[in-house]
């Protein structure tokens, strides 16, 4: 079933709303994700390791926002070109309840599946 004018327009209020807040998000860790100053005289051998270990796990949390981030800004485009909901690899609908979970799916579940295991 394609989807409703009712449904298209809620899923664009979650797709901005998913952009906004990966920006914020974004915008707010960018100064954190700089390099840990490794030869402060004040910092322990633990809380360098420490240190090092939450810049790991902040930046690969920034790399998953980011890619994100490009999914949904492209989604948010195919919403202008008409295109929004459609599978890009088979054209067939994603379905209202995946863009609910994830609006800034591209692809319906068959064919991301197929993708994340190629
Ligand atoms: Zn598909």
């Amino acid at each position: 079933m394609p989807l409703s004018d009712l449904e298209r327009s809620e899923l664009s209020a979650a797709l901005g709303d998913l952009i906004q807040d990966l920006e914020a998000s974004l915008a707010e860790t960018a100064a954190a994700a700089r390099p840990v100053e490794l030869d402060q005289p004040a910092m322990g051998r633990v809380s360098r390791i420490d240190a090092i270990q939450q810049q790991k796990m902040l930046e690969a949390n920034r790399v998953a926002q980011q890619t994100q981030l490009q999914l949904a800004r492209s989604a948010r485009h195919r919403f202008g070109e008409d295109e929004y909901g459609d599978c890009m690899a088979c054209g067939e609908e994603i379905g209202v309840a995946r863009l609910r979970a994830r609006p800034e799916s591209l692809y319906c579940i068959e064919c991301q599946t197929a993708r994340e295991r190629s």
